[in-house]
Formats: C-alpha cells, structure tokens, sequence
C-alpha cells in the first residue's frame, strides 16, 4: 500500500503540498497543493501545461500530470506547514519519457534486471553572494587559498548551521561542512544512498540552500563558473552498485581495491564522457570549469582529459578508497536525475560489453598531461557536447533516439540565443547572459 498522503498531511499538521518536478533544463516546478485536494492529486497527479517548462513539447499537447511519489515526501524544517514531493510526468496516461526522474528510473530498471543497484552521493558546491550576482557576499573573504578557511566558514555559521541541522532533521545523515576552494564557497556532505533517493535529495537541497540563504539575507548559486578566476562549482558523485548488502564493486584483492566489475563500469564511463558531458555540463557557462586556465587557488579542481588514478584529484575519476569511485566531471548546473541516469547508462554499456578502462595513471595530470597526447580531451564548450551526444549510439540507445533528440532540440535552441549577442570565450569575464540564466540553475 502507498502511503496515504491525506492522512500524512492530518498526522504532521501539512498544511501545503509542493508537488514538483524537474524539466530537462534542472528547472524545479511546483503547483502549491492544499492539504484537502491532495487525495485527488495522489491518485490523478497535479496539472501542467509541458510547453510552458524545458520539455519538447508543444503548445496543442494535453496536460501532463505530476504524480507525486510519496516515498520523496520532505516536510519543509524550516516551514512545517509544508510537505515538498518528487513526482512522475505522465501524459494520456504514459510517462512523459523525455522527462528526468523518468529517464533515471528507466536507467534504474535496467539495471534491476542484472540483480543490481547503483548507490551514490553528490557534492554540491555553491557560493554565497550578492543580491545582484556580481560580488560575493563576504568581502573580507579574500585569502589566496580559502579553501577550509575556519574564520570564513564561521561568519556563515548561522546559516551553514541552519541547512546542517534541517538535513539532521530529515534523517539524511550530514557528516561535514566546510569552505571551499575559492572564496566565498561552501560544500556540506551527507550520506550516500540509492541512486533515486540521492537525486531527489540533490533537488531539495539546492532549494533548500537558496531558500535558507534568502532567509539570512543572502544569495546561492550552484552556477559552474560565476567568477573567471575562481575555482567553479563542482557536483562530485561518488559510486558503488551493489546487490542487496554487498558492495559489488569491492574487490579487497586488487590495488586499488576495485572488482572486475567495476573496471567495466569504469570502462563504461570513459568510453561516453565525452557525449555525456552534454549532461554532466550542461550549460555554456559550464565550459569555463572543464579545460580551464589556473584560478586565483592555483588549481581548478577539475578535469580535462579522460583518465581516472587511486586517490589523486587531478584526473577526471579518482578512487579514494575501495569499492567506490568519484566522478569529478559534473558540475552545479548537472540536471540531478540527468546526472545519475548518466552514470549507470554508461556504467551499464561497460559492463555489458566488459569494456576496460585501461591503466589507471599516476602523475599531475594539472601538469604531466602533455605526456599524454593520445588521451581523449572533455569538450571545450557546449557545442562540442553537443555534437558528442548526436553521434553517440550508446546514450541513443540507452534513452531512446527520441528522448536524445529533444534534448539536443531545447540545448541548440538555448545555444541560439545566446548567441544572438554573444560569443563564447573562456579567457573573457563571464557573461551577462550566463549570469542572468546560470545564477539560479
Ligand atoms: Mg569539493
């Protein structure tokens, strides 16, 4: 049995349902349901016109219908009266297959069919600034290495605070928070949990970060790359699959502690980075962060080419320990279900096909990169992924032609209009346009 959300709303005094959903573009989207009409809704879903959001659709098409998961159900901690919920596009009574939570639970499927599921958690960094997007909010944060600058991360404790206890609240078990490496930037890290779960927690807490910070007088962004000489905003996913309680990936026997699973997984990986950065970086600002000239740090934190080693952070997949890897391509603009779906597609064709990713590599990629001439580089902007996605069979058949195409439909037509009166250029400040549509991605 379903939980039943009218009986939920009476228990917990929720006043407010958010029933909400994320379009192709990462753009969270709600009706605001009173408790009395959530019954209907459970059942029915609520109502919205798809042409009006990122989705390929148009004008003349039915309604489609948010199907709220009451699994996701988030009381607000911060707003009781309200109860926040994932839900599912259907339209004519058929998902919506060109919408993200679907294509993830598609992705999710096929892997169930192999007695496996993937588990992961994501980092996401943000930085706090000014209402109008052009200085950060701290300017006494000015070091040359902020990174874990305790007297930083303190002038924020009260909202740094407020977000770590709403995550105790709601049982996702936060362990550490902290500055990041450029200034004014923050990453607090919770549990890692089933691919589903992790992106539905990745969406409430973007929200949740923007809402708090609004609430102490501040402004949050996840955009990749908001300041030219910064480090930009990363969204690590550290993964494992398993089946049932064990971890499938871990292999004590090997260096690195990894099982031949996992290296076709790995495999998998590198073999479709290059068109799945049209998911991973989805925005033109994200071009910025990948192939990057040196920030005010010294590093950029992010990769270039296409290589993965044990635990050293300047190549693009680093194994920290065992049984896992991080993956350190995608950035704060990722589309969250996009980005887990990602992964296991392409981590599902490595071990389809038992792809091998090679030998890990050891050096400074930062600096040793040029001895390595032959390495697949990361697109240098958006039209490059893009083109990566039309040519990649794989991710076509993972998704479906269909739902590739409309993706790549709404992305080109973006890429249009930024172009009516820009041209792309990393080593130039960072645009008007890219903050007007990045700042609140
Ligand atoms: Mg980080």
């Amino acid at each position: 049995m379903p939980k039943n959300l009218s009986k939920i709303a009476k228990a917990k005094k929720i006043k407010y349902f958010l029933i909400s959903f994320v379009d192709l573009f990462g753009v969270l989207r709600s009706k605001l349901v009173p408790a009395q009409a959530i019954g209907d809704m459970q059942k029915d879903g609520a109502g919205f016109a798809g042409f009006a959001t990122w989705l390929d659709m148009t004008p003349a098409d039915s309604d489609m219908f948010g199907v709220p998961d009451p699994d996701s159900l988030i009381q607000l901690p911060w707003n009781k009266e309200i109860g926040w919920l994932a839900s599912d596009l259907y339209m004519d009574g058929k998902p919506v297959k060109a919408s993200p939570r679907i294509m993830l639970k598609e992705q999710i499927k096929k892997m169930s069919q192999k007695k496996l599921q993937m588990k992961s958690g994501v980092e996401c960094e943000y930085f706090l600034i000014s209402e109008d997007g052009h200085s950060l909010a701290d300017k006494r944060d000015i070091q040359s290495k902020p990174c874990y600058d305790q007297s930083a991360l303190m002038r924020r404790y009260d909202l740094i605070k407020e977000i770590c206890d709403c995550m105790l609240e709601i049982g996702w078990k936060p362990y550490q928070n902290d500055h990041e490496d450029a200034n004014g930037q923050f990453e607090m890290n919770w549990d890692y949990s089933d691919s589903l779960i992790t992106a539905d927690r990745h969406v409430f807490f973007k929200f949740m970060v923007k809402s708090l910070a609004e609430k102490h007088g501040l402004r949050a962004t996840f955009m990749p790359k908001p300041f030219s000489n910064l480090t930009g905003n990363g969204c690590h996913a550290h993964v494992s699959v398993w089946n049932g309680k064990t971890n499938k990936f871990l292999d004590n026997k090997d260096q690195l502690g990894l099982s031949k699973l996992a290296y076709n997984f790995l495999g998998g990986i590198m073999n479709n980075t290059q068109a799945l950065s049209a998911f991973f970086n989805p925005t033109i600002n994200s071009y910025r962060r990948i192939n990057a000239p040196p920030t005010k740090s010294g590093a950029t934190w992010s990769p270039s080419s296409i290589s993965y080693t044990g635990n050293n952070r300047t190549h693009m997949i680093r194994i920290p320990d065992k049984g896992r890897f991080e993956l350190r391509l995608m950035d704060g603009s990722a589309n969250p279900y996009l980005l887990q779906a990602g992964i296991i597609a392409a981590g599902l064709e490595g071990i389809n096909k038992k792809l091998n990713p090679g030998k890990p590599l050891y050096c400074n990629m930062y600096e040793d990169y040029k001895k390595y001439p032959n390495l697949k580089k990361l697109p240098n902007d958006i039209n490059q992924a893009i083109i990566m996605l039309k040519n990649s069979k794989a991710l076509s058949k993972a998704f479906g032609a269909d739902v590739i195409k409309s993706y790549i439909k709404l992305k080109s037509s973006e890429i249009k209009n930024f172009k009516l009166k820009n041209n792309f250029n990393k080593r130039k400040p960072v645009s008007q346009w890219e903050k007007d549509n990045t700042l609140d991605c």
